[in-house]
């Protein structure tokens, strides 16, 4: 019963730690001024390190590989 309960503790604080790794960081695109998720798993990025570029400007734009 008390290992039971262990591993459920453990799940929740696993679920909890991945949150913390991957929080929402919303950006304004500095080309469309969408709001997006800099820290979604797609195209967005900061242009020369400074400048939040969304996913669907980095596509379109084709700036990904500067
Ligand atoms: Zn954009």
């Amino acid at each position: 019963m008390v290992i039971e309960i262990e591993a459920k503790e453990n799940e929740k604080t696993s679920n909890i730690k991945e949150k913390v790794e991957k929080p929402e960081k919303i950006e304004t695109c500095y080309l469309c001024n969408k709001k997006f998720d800099m820290n979604k798993d797609d195209y967005s990025h900061y242009k020369y390190d400074k400048y939040p570029m969304c996913d669907y400007c980095s596509q379109f734009y084709g700036f990904y590989d500067e």
